[in-house]
C-alpha cells in the first residue's frame, strides 16, 4: 500500500511525464494488462485518475467500469475520443493540452501545402534516383506566395496558421461555425469559400460534428489546381470523396497528417506523387511533447493538490 491514488494510464507517455506520474500516483498501464476485464474487476474501483491522449481517448465501457473515477487528464489538445459531456455528467473533469501546441502544428500545415505545392517529395527522388543529372530539370510548380488560403475552422491552431500566411502576402478567408472579430473575410458557405481558395486547410475538432464537413461538393469547389492539407482529424474529410477526386483529377493534391482509420492508409494515396502523407505527427517534436506533457501532468498534480485544474475542457469548465 503506497497511499498514493491510482492512476489508469491509456497510451504510452515520455519517460519525463512517467518519473512525474510516479512521484504522484499508482501508475497502472492498461495496455500492460493481459485481461483487461479481470483488471478493472480488481483495480477498476480503485481509480480516480485516467491519463490518455486524444487518440486512444477513454471508451464508454472503460469510463463506466470506474465508479470512482474523478479527472481524465489527456495528451493533446483534441478530445474527440472521450465523451466529455457523459464525463461531466458524472463530475468527472477532462483536461487537454490547448495552446502550447498552436505553432507546432501550424507548421507542420504550412509544411504540408508547401510540400505539396512544390512537389517537395518527387522531386527529392528525382535527384536521389540520379534522374537529373540524365534526364535534365523537373516540370515548374505553383508558387506559394500570394495565394487564396481558406481556413476550415478559426480557432486557436487556425488563428495560428492565419498569423504565418502574411508573410506569404495570402489572402485569408475562413470558415467556422460563427463569424470571428478578426479582419479575414468569413464564409458560412465551405462550398462556397473553397469554390474561392487555391488552398484549404483544416484544422476543426474531430467527432459526430464536424464528420465529412469536407465532402465531395466542397472538393470539386476546390477543384483540379486545389489543394487540401488535413491536420484536424481524419474523420473530417470524407477520405473517399477526396481519392476519388485526386484520382480523377478532379482535386490538384493534398497533404494529410490525419486519417480516417489511421494507422490504415488507403492504398490508393501510397501510389499518387500529387500527396505528402504523414503519420499523425502535427505537433511530434521533442520541445512540442515536452510542453504538452508538462500540461498533462500540471493538470494533475493541480487536481491532486486542490481539486482544481488548469485547462478543463469547456464541457467541464463549470464542475
Ligand atoms: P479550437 O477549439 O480552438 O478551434 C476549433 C475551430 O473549429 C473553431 O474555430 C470552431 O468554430 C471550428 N469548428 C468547430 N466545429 C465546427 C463545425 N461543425 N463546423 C465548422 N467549424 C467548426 O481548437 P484548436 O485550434 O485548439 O484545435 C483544433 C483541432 O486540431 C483539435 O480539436 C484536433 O482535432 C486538431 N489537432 C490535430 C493535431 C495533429 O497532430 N494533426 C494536433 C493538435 C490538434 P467556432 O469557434 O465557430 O465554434
Amino acid at each position: 500500500m503506497t497511499g498514493k491514488p491510482d492512476l489508469l494510464m491509456i497510451g504510452s507517455v515520455t519517460d519525463r511525464m512517467m518519473a512525474r506520474l510516479t512521484a504522484e500516483f499508482t501508475v497502472h498501464p492498461l495496455f500492460d494488462q493481459p485481461d483487461e476485464a479481470r483488471f478493472l474487476a480488481d483495480h477498476g474501483a480503485a481509480i480516480s485518475a485516467v491519463l490518455t491522449n486524444g487518440h486512444d481517448g477513454l471508451r464508454p465501457d472503460l469510463m463506466a467500469a470506474l465508479p470512482n473515477l474523478k479527472i481524465v487528464s489527456s495528451y493533446g489538445v483534441g478530445y474527440d475520443a472521450i465523451d466529455a459531456t457523459a464525463a461531466a455528467e458524472r463530475g468527472i473533469v477532462v483536461t487537454h493540452t490547448p495552446n502550447v501546441l498552436n505553432d507546432e502544428v501550424a507548421n507542420t500545415a504550412l509544411l504540408l501545402w508547401f510540400a505539396v505545392s512544390r512537389r517537395l517529395v518527387p522531386n527529392d527522388a528525382y535527384v536521389r534516383a540520379g534522374r537529373w543529372e540524365n534526364e535534365g530539370n523537373t516540370p515548374l510548380t505553383h508558387s506559394v506566395q500570394s495565394r487564396m488560403v481558406g481556413i476550415v475552422g478559426l480557432g486557436r491552431i487556425g488563428q495560428a496558421i492565419a498569423d504565418r500566411l502574411a508573410v506569404f502576402d495570402s489572402t485569408v478567408l475562413y470558415h467556422a461555425r460563427s463569424p470571428k472579430n478578426v479582419s479575414y473575410r468569413y464564409y458560412a458557405n465551405l462550398t462556397e469559400m473553397a469554390a474561392d481558395s487555391d488552398v484549404l486547410i483544416c484544422i476543426t475538432p474531430g467527432g459526430p460534428e464536424t464528420k465529412h464537413l469536407i465532402n465531395k461538393p466542397v472538393i470539386d469547389a476546390l477543384g483540379p489546381d486545389g489543394i487540401l492539407v488535413n491536420v484536424s482529424r481524419g474523420s473530417v474529410v470524407d477520405e473517399t470523396a477526396m481519392v476519388e477526386a485526386l484520382k480523377d483529377g478532379r482535386l490538384g493534391g493534398a497533404g494529410l497528417d490525419v486519417f480516417d482509420q489511421e494507422p490504415r492508409v488507403p492504398a490508393d494515396l501510397l501510389a499518387m506523387d500529387n500527396v505528402v502523407l504523414q503519420p499523425h505527427v502535427g505537433s511530434a517534436t521533442h520541445e512540442t511533447r515536452q510542453a504538452m506533457g508538462d500540461l498533462t501532468c500540471d493538470n494533475l498534480s493541480q487536481w491532486l493538490k486542490d481539486g482544481t485544474t488548469v485547462t478543463p475542457v469547456p464541457e467541464c469548465q463549470t464542475l
